[in-house]
């Protein structure tokens, strides 16, 4: 058999060495080149010509291909005829998040230079979880932790010189992404409640049970609004506390969480005695509308009843970069933690998230020492993170703020909020649609409801059954979209209504991309009315001309 392969496909020691320092041969050299400046320079030209928005083949179809579960002995193929493969077959088979007609999820086009910099970082292949593998990348985490800080905290300059390379304190971290940057803040909170008390040292040291019987505690509870991400239960399931416990507050009309029955519920809870209120979670926006809670009046409420107060800003914190738009975040500053993502609006690869604490000792509530690694009094970043070995992502977003400038990522922004009304205000033009939640940030919800269902609902009678009949037709209208593969918009259930019920499936779209114009957005509603014209009639009785 072995003649049969040509001789650099057999894993030896002489061929695994050259592998592992350069391209296999001259060949590989050249492919691998051709390919890396079309993808470093041309990424976009690239990915429009060659990827459709989704793919055309069935996911059942697709799976066929990827049945095999063995794991070849000597190599298959060379570097360059895998490379050949990724963009013949992978590339056009995932799904193009940088078309401009992508607006339906919070993943999008990225910057090219982002494509440069994530290169450089895994080439130098830092590793901030201690000095000793990161050295300078570890001091410039404090630095760009300690600029991030500022723009959410804006203490003074005296305090960031105390802070910025202090080893003993630490103003944030970052993390793999706004779940564990969540998480992170939870654990810091849970941990704070349940103090040191006579034998009991913390919840880390002695566990759970031992906690609750120290602080004669029946019940911990973390109270959010319905829309919060469900990052957020899983930490109540990952942190002991039971995902049911983290409590979901209904909203009021303008959609954010209702302050009269979250203070109701804090006084029925605190009269228990035996409840303990983790942390209060205010959104900053919300992931499905990009509601932004009143921050103020929930900084209020926890300063009052001594509860931490968590902000997740995961998708809104950018907008502190606007000066048009930042107001819309204002309280953000009285937050005891902030959550905010790299990879949604500091339009970073994936994965990145960042937590941020106004107290600089807060994170030693999950300080971890290890004598191999982690020492104490150390710069040794892994003290107080959730992960352990962590690429150097502050390098990126370092990088790219000095590129962009404030001003850069703030003309993003800007440019996403004001397109999102332009759109709301085509939604509203057109008789057969309904804005469901106007856009506060860059995300507008809405859905189709078609002249004939509307003037059937004034009447009052078969509402149920409309409802159905708008679920259905707007479910199918986001299906058929994305199977087309031109453009996409996402789901997702909201009251259609604030004083309605029961949820309604609506369209949702977020509007991240700076190459998405008002023109694309017509063509996407255009096509949503073309496709209802189609399946009307026949498919939805009601609904026909
Ligand atoms: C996206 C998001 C998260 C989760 O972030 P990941 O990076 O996906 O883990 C949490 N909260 C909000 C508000 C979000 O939008």
């Amino acid at each position: 058999m072995a003649d049969l392969l040509p001789t650099e496909l057999i894993a030896n020691w002489q061929t695994l060495h050259r592998v592992f320092i350069q391209p296999e041969d001259e060949n590989s050299k050249k492919i691998l080149v051709k390919y890396m400046e079309k993808i470093l320079f041309g990424l976009h030209d690239f990915l429009n010509k060659h990827v459709g928005v989704t793919e055309e083949i069935s996911l059942a179809k697709l799976s066929e291909a990827y049945m095999d579960t063995t794991i070849n002995k000597d190599p298959q193929k060379k570097l360059a005829d895998v490379i050949e493969d990724i963009i013949h077959d992978i590339a056009p088979r995932a799904v193009n998040v940088a078309s401009p007609y992508f607006i339906g999820h919070m993943t999008s086009a990225i910057p090219f230079f982002m494509v440069h910099l994530k290169a450089i970082t895994a080439a130098l292949n830092q590793n901030v979880i201690k000095l000793e593998t990161s050295k300078v990348l570890s001091i410039l985490e404090k630095q760009v932790i300690a600029k991030m800080h500022r723009m959410v905290y804006k203490q003074n300059d005296a305090f960031y010189k105390a802070h910025v390379q202090n080893t003993q304190t630490t103003l944030g971290v970052f993390t793999t992404g706004g779940t564990t940057a969540n998480i992170t803040a939870l654990w810091v909170a849970r941990n704070s409640v349940l103090f040191p008390k006579g034998d009991f040292k913390s919840i880390e040291e002695n566990g759970f049970f031992q906690a609750l019987k120290t602080h004669d505690l029946e019940r911990m509870v973390v109270l959010v609004s319905k829309r919060g991400h469900f990052s957020l239960k899983k930490a109540g399931g990952l942190l002991g506390l039971g995902n049911q416990n983290v409590i979901a507050i209904d909203v009021d009309k303008n959609r954010q969480i209702d302050l009269s029955k979250l203070k109701a519920l804090i006084q029925k809870l605190k009269s228990d005695g035996k409840t303990k209120i983790v942390a209060i979670v205010g959104l900053a926006g919300a992931t499905e509308t990009g509601i932004i809670d009143p921050l103020p009046q929930l900084a209020d409420i926890c300063e009052e009843h001594k509860i931490h107060f968590h902000v997740d800003a995961a998708w809104g914190g950018p907008v502190l970069l606007s000066e048009k738009y930042a107001h819309l975040l204002e309280g953000i500053e009285r937050a005891d933690s902030v959550t905010i993502d790299c990879h949604k609006q500091f339009y970073m690869p994936m994965t990145a998230g960042m937590v941020y604490f106004k107290d600089p000792t807060a994170l030693d509530k999950i300080a971890y020492y290890a004598s191999y690694v982690n020492r104490r009094g150390s710069v040794d970043l892994g003290i107080k993170t959730l992960e352990g070995s962590r690429e150097a992502s502050s390098l990126i977003l370092d990088s790219a703020l000095k590129i962009m400038g404030s001003r850069g990522y703030a003309l993003m922004i800007e440019h996403g909020i004001e397109t999102a009304r332009i759109f709301a205000g085509k939604i509203r033009k057109r008789p057969c649609f309904q804005v469901v939640t106007e856009p506060v940030l860059n995300i507008v919800t809405y859905r189709m409801v078609p002249e004939a269902i509307q003037k059937k609902l004034a009447s009052g009678d078969q509402t149920q059954h409309l409802n159905e009949v708008l679920d259905t037709l707007n479910k199918n209208i986001q299906r058929i979209q994305r199977e087309a593969g031109n453009s996409f918009v996402s789901r997702t259930q909201l009251k259609a209504f604030p004083s309605d019920d029961h949820d309604s499936v609506v369209l949702r779209s977020v509007i991240m991309n700076p190459m998405t114009t008002p023109e694309i957005l017509d063509e996407i509603l255009d096509e949503q009315e073309a496709i209802f014209k189609k399946i009307a009639g026949t498919h939805f009785p009601l609904t026909g001309p």
